[in-house]
């Protein structure tokens, strides 16, 4: 469906009548105002805000959607904008933003239910602290945590380095409050760990990128604080002795295994030459390093890392590690990390980039790789992929980086048969083409790689009944 934006006249209307349904603060015109939340993270999604609208809680986010509902209005719900499928922004036909960001308030921290209720707008490390100082954890840590916000985690269904142990953000909501496009305000913000009462209303929401409804405030499970880490890094040769490193710490740490994940060769020098006080702990270049991280309580951490030490030391005499180190204090292990968590960062540094996010049988990955480099140096000479991700959950992103020198603009141009080239892949491996990032503007028409026709109907019948006149996100997730 093409949407026609409303005339001038009409728009400053709306947007006067609009602005008399919330506070001061929870209107924004001006344009160099308007800017930050008209872009998206990478940089590489820009449109054109008709307002932002900043509501500071529920009823108000209910009175704008009603008013936006009536009169036909598209609109964006935006969180932290960490997203990277180009689904938090508004594209060129242009929209209102109605962004949670004012939305913060930790409604409470229940420590003997060990759950946490908090506003949508709260962002992710700031509801992690919460936990913390609750002695209890948050089991959801992404490398954007410092700017992601709860609504937008949900509305992702945001996975992480924590999903080995613990799941997707889905296996941790226990409730959602939610207002659907004509403003109904759906209370489902219940803490219940069980509650078997017809439909599951709130697994609807989650994961559907904005387009079925507002997440305005969340419940989520806690669990019992890890107080210590076992941390080391591996450096592997071949992709089938990263599944030897993943086997032995599986059956090593069974239920204590919080990440394995891993880092290709180009990615860890890249980090290291991009971000301030990185540095690869290997005097070699390896294939691949790969991140360990046993979760322990104070007291098993000591014991957690003599085990570590010792299944890494019997992968190294049987010639499955070429070389390893274990992190010593709680700086070394941060340090690791940013080896692994500064890749996005890193990449975005360097050149223009167009990223995939895919899931394999973790056997088939290195398989992949090797496929995929062959593919992509078909499609243009001199790009640069790089390669790291969540091995364990068989989760590999692929940042293509340009050709050197290349801009942005002419990249542009690259972005369809590259995608073309590496979703062909996918299906040859049976895998998936969005393994926690999303669908958004990039992989929608590509969503029947991946979900069968009558699928896509039934969710374009699920939509057709919550947002009956498409205001909600349109031209995202659904072809
Ligand atoms: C450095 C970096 C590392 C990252 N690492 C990971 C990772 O490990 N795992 C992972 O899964 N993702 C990762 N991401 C992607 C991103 O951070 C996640 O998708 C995150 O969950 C998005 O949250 P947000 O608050 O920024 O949402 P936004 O970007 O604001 O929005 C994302 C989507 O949700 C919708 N939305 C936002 N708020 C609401 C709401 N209240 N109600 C309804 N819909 C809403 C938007 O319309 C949009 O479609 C990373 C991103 C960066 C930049």
């Amino acid at each position: 469906m093409t949407r026609r934006p409303p005339s001038v006249a009409d728009l400053e209307r709306h947007v006067e009548q609009l602005g008399s349904l919330v506070d001061t603060a929870g209107l924004i015109t001006d344009p160099a105002q308007m800017a930050a939340y008209e872009r998206d993270w990478m940089g590489k999604f820009q449109g054109r805000a008709f307002a932002v609208l900043r509501p500071r809680d529920t009823a108000a986010v209910s009175r704008l959607l009603s008013y936006l509902n009536t009169h036909r209005l598209a609109v964006v719900p935006q969180a932290g904008n960490t997203g990277l499928v180009g689904g938090s922004v508004p594209d060129a036909a242009g929209a209102f933003v109605l962004s949670v960001e004012r939305m913060t308030r930790i409604r409470e921290v229940d420590t003997v239910g060990a759950s946490i209720t908090m506003d949508a707008g709260v962002v992710l490390e700031t509801a992690q602290a919460a936990a913390r100082e609750a002695g209890l954890m948050l089991a959801l840590d992404l490398g954007s945590k410092g700017s992601c916000r709860i609504g937008g985690n949900i509305s992702t269904n945001a996975g992480g380095l924590k999903v080995l142990r613990y799941g997707h953000i889905r296996d941790q909501v226990l409730g959602l409050e939610v207002v659907l496009a004509d403003g109904t305000v759906l209370d489902g913000l219940t803490t219940l760990r069980k509650n078997n009462t017809g439909y599951d209303l709130k697994q609807v929401f989650i994961g559907a990128e904005g387009t079925l409804g507002v997440v305005t405030a969340a419940s989520l499970k806690l669990h019992p604080a890890e107080a210590g880490r076992a941390v080391a890094m591996v450096a592997v040769d071949r992709f089938e002795d990263v599944t030897r490193v993943l086997g032995a710490v599986r059956s090593t740490f069974p239920g204590r295994l919080n990440s394995v994940e891993l880092i290709g060769a180009d990615a860890v020098t890249l980090v290291a030459t991009a971000l301030d006080g990185a540095r690869s702990p290997f005097a070699d270049t390896h294939t691949y390093a790969v991140l360990i991280e046993v979760g322990s309580d104070d007291a098993a951490a000591a014991a957690e890392r003599e085990r570590l030490e010792t299944v890494i030391g019997r992968l190294i005499e049987d010639e499955h590690v070429a070389d390893a180190i274990i992190a010593q204090s709680e700086a070394q292990a941060e340090a690791l990390w940013l080896l692994r968590e500064g890749v996005p960062e890193a990449v975005g540094r360097t050149a223009p980039v167009h990223k995939y996010d895919l899931t394999f049988a973790v056997g088939d990955i290195g398989h992949f790789i090797a496929d995929c480099d062959l593919a992509l140096a078909r499609v243009a000479r001199g790009l640069r992929p790089i390669y790291f991700g969540h091995v364990a959950d068989g989760n590999v992103h692929v940042n293509v980086m340009a050709p050197q020198g290349m801009s942005a603009e002419g990249y542009r141009a690259l972005q369809a048969p590259i995608d073309e080239a590496v979703f062909d892949l996918v299906g040859q491996y049976r895998g998936s083409i969005s393994a926690e990032h999303g669908i958004g503007q990039v992989k929608r028409a590509y969503l029947d790689r991946n979900r069968s026709a009558a699928e896509i109907r039934t969710m374009q019948m699920l939509k057709a009944v919550l947002d009956p006149h498409g205001i909600l996100n349109p031209g995202r997730l659904l072809p």
